[in-house]
């Protein structure tokens, strides 16, 4: 037997989620035709969501116990989410997607037959188009993959979506890196493998909106940065040292003007220019020291990544079923 755990990571999905288990189940389906020894979960992981997304996961429990859930107490994020979905998989393999469709379930099989028979441990998939999303959003979107790219030891691929399958194995390790401050893209980057990438074009959700607002990917943007580059930390060294070859030349260039023509510089405009530029290259250099000193204080407190208010097997506990079908 060999059992895949989907995960997926679900907050406000009401509208979506019946359209998504529907177009599951078929894949499902039609996976086990072509593998006899197949068998699938669903892992549901509710992250705080504020509709009836829990109450449409467990009617789901209740007519097909391969659905399981982890519901959290609070919005804990889409890499919380994930992480929680790794980490309560049992499956031999392990694909992570979203609830509204953007994951296309009909590359299903082509991902799992890559880490099946082709001898890869992971396959992932990247959008070659963004079709259908802000303009102003790809723009940035691109811009943030180039920097990162140039910064980070990590390779993080640009449209690479959070659609991949995996060994058991590649999620025991990313659920061995428990930081706090989580940014999927780069862990998968960072713990290496051998990965197939497999291109779509993009597809537009199936119902509910995006979650994600210009700020909330900013924010993601900065994780990712200061997660998986040190670089922006020896920009305040760079600056230092190019301020002080430019000063040190300014300082010839005024003794040679007064020896020469013996007339001293004047004026007080230039010299407040010159301090407030100082000072403003000093608070920004302050601020990046900043970033990564807040960064280093959450990771010492060793918070949990998430807290679940109630998942599928503390059900199964009260009920007296056994959660895993019985061979678990
Ligand atoms: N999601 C989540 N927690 C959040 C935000 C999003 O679990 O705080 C889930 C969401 O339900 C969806 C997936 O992450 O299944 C991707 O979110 P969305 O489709 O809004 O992002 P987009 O595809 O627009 O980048
Ligand atoms: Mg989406």
């Amino acid at each position: 037997m060999s059992l895949l755990s989907v995960i997926v990571p679900c907050y406000n999905e009401q509208d979506a989620i019946p359209y998504f288990y529907d177009a599951i189940t078929k894949t499902a389906a039609d996976m086990q035709e072509t593998w006899s020894d197949l068998d699938f979960e669903f892992l549901f992981i509710d992250d705080g969501s504020k509709d009836n997304t829990l109450s449409i996961v467990e009617g789901l429990r209740d007519k097909d116990k391969r659905v399981r859930f982890v519901s959290f107490s609070r919005n804990f994020g889409k890499e919380a989410g994930l992480y929680a979905g790794l980490k309560n998989a049992k499956g031999d393999y392990a694909v992570t997607m979203d609830a509204d469709m953007q994951d296309p379930p009909a590359l299903l099989p082509e991902l799992y037959k890559a880490v099946r028979e082709e001898g890869y441990d992971s396959a992932a998939t990247r959008r070659v188009t963004r079709k259908g999303e802000p303009v102003i959003r790809s723009f940035f979107a691109r811009r943030f993959y180039r920097l990162i790219n140039l910064m980070s030891s990590a390779d993080i691929v640009d449209g690479a979506r959070d659609y991949r399958i995996m060994t058991r194995r590649m999620v025991d390790a990313i659920v061995e890196m428990k930081e706090y401050n989580r940014f999927t893209k780069g862990i998968y980057g960072w713990i290496g493998f051998n990965t197939k990438w497999i291109e779509f074009e993009n597809v537009e959700r199936v119902a509910g909106e995006t979650k994600w607002s210009f700020w909330k990917l900013f924010g993601y943007a900065m994780e990712g940065i200061i997660g998986f580059s040190t670089a922006p930390l020896s920009m305040a060294t760079w600056f230092g040292i190019f301020m002080a070859i430019v000063s040190f030349l300014g300082i010839i260039f005024i003794i040679v003007k007064k020896l020469v023509y013996g007339d001293p510089t004047s004026g007080w405009s230039s010299m407040v220019c010159i301090m407030l530029l100082i000072a403003g290259i000093q608070l920004f250099c302050i601020g990046i020291m900043g970033q990564y000193l807040a960064k280093t204080y959450l990771e010492t407190k060793q918070r949990p990544i998430y807290i679940a208010r109630k998942t599928s097997e503390d059900e199964a506990k009260k009920t007296g079923y056994n959660a895993t079908g019985g061979n678990g």
